[in-house]
């Protein structure tokens, strides 16, 4: 399906088109929503690497949600990925316009609100143009698609990696070896050149960011640290893992979860709620009401995948690892899923279903199988964080009430 060509693919005037959508939205922090430094140094952090994205000279390339941003940054060029700026501005309350345009253009309002609200960006002109589109089919092949259809929509090049599902030697050969036809096929089209010092340098940009990574989240098992599970979370969905200024994003957030633990009152205390799925801002109503009530900590932040560190001896294979456990596997799903609740002292789990995403409907099975096998309450809420048409907080809110009284 390509629906459109992008008519003026000067960056200039797509600057100006996503000025624009920001002042009539009044926004002026990007990201902001916890009292943490580590979530202002995020916010400077993102308004450089979207601000510097637009400039003319750039070098873009789009990505899907967790695709292996090393090897971009390996290149010296800037990730844009597609969705995640779609939420950003979702966030902030400035999707609609965008919404309206994909109704106004006859997309299926069965797709899920994410990938209709980044088609709609893309439809308004407001992201800079792309030198490359890049799809790894991960957290899902729609996401993959909207790819594709976004290079026709740009006229960019577009390249693919498949990641297999299942982890084993055979897997793990297969998508290395994509991963170093790719660099080549990159930076072919593209005319630029690579060296492998140069991916060296970014696999060690992003485990020390990790190494910082891992030691906040660890230090949630027993402390009760507010926001820091929040800002795990959006560093996650930042993925500037290899990126320089994301080593000391991590580092900031790490010294002050540390500082935090040392006060007592700080130990871990109370009732904590794992929150699977798609989450809003932490400004948003839902969140604000759950919070008031219980610990929050955010599941996705605590997949194996992201807690693995590079092995800087054979990237390309530990990236492709981490790639495959980044896949929405069942098993290995259920397996870290109990593995969290026991460590982190889980109490309950809300099961966010997105409006239209497949995916969180059939791990949800599982989740509840999880919560039943360990006598965890559980609460499943249909939400839609992008497109206000599907969602009305008094619906949500009947039910959160009765979840919070039966966890008490
Ligand atoms: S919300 Fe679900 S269907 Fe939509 S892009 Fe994300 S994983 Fe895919």
């Amino acid at each position: 399906m390509n629906l459109f060509e992008v008519a003026d693919s000067d960056r200039k005037s797509q600057y100006r088109n996503m000025s624009e959508v920001l002042e009539a939205c009044r926004i002026q922090d990007l990201s902001s929503s916890t009292n943490l430094k580590a979530s202002r140094i995020r916010s400077l952090l993102n308004a450089y690497r979207l601000t510097k994205a637009y400039e003319p000279d750039s070098k873009v390339a789009y990505v899907v949600e967790q695709f292996p941003n090393e090897l971009v940054y390996a290149l010296g060029m800037i990730p844009w990925n597609i969705e995640s700026m779609a939420i950003l501005l979702a966030q902030h309350g400035c999707a609609d316009s965008f919404i309206n345009l994909t109704q106004q253009n006859n997309v299926s309002r069965d797709i899920c609100s994410f990938l209709r609200g980044s088609l709609g960006v893309i439809m308004a002109n407001c992201y800079p143009n792309p030198d490359i589109v890049l799809a790894n089919d991960q957290p899902c092949d729609c996401l993959s698609k909207l790819a594709n259809i976004t290079s026709k929509n740009y006229r960019s090049p577009f390249l693919s990696i498949s990641t297999p599902t299942e982890l084993n030697e055979d897997t793990l050969d297969y998508l290395a070896g994509q991963q170093r036809r790719l660099m080549k096929d990159m930076a072919a089209a593209l005319n630029m050149e690579f060296n492998e010092a140069d991916l060296d340098r970014t696999v060690q940009h992003s485990n020390e960011a990790r190494e910082y990574f891992c030691q906040t989240a660890e230090l949630l098992r027993d402390y009760r640290l507010p926001g820091v599970s929040r800002e795990l979370l959006e560093i996650f969905g930042m993925n500037a893992f290899g990126m320089q200024e994301n080593v000391q994003l991590c580092k900031t957030l790490y010294q002050e979860a540390s500082d935090m633990s040392k006060k007592p009152e700080n130990k871990r205390s109370g009732k904590r709620v794992l929150w699977a799925g798609q989450a809003p801002d932490g400004s948003h109503e839902i969140m604000q009401y759950v919070e008031k009530e219980v610990e929050v900590i955010f599941w996705a932040p605590l997949w194996n995948s992201n807690m693995m560190k590079l092995n800087p001896d054979d990237p390309y294979r530990s990236i492709a690892q981490r790639a495959i456990e980044y896949h929405w596997h069942m098993e290995r799903f259920e397996v870290n899923l109990a593995e969290v609740c026991d460590s982190y002292g889980i109490d309950g789990i809300v099961i966010s279903n997105a409006w239209g995403c497949r995916n969180m409907l059939a791990l949800s099975p599982m989740m509840r199988e999880v919560c039943g096998e360990k006598k965890i309450k559980y609460l499943t809420i249909n939400v839609d964080f992008m497109d206000r048409n599907n969602y009305a907080f008094n619906h949500v809110k009947n039910r959160i009430d009765a979840f919070l009284e039966i966890l008490e």
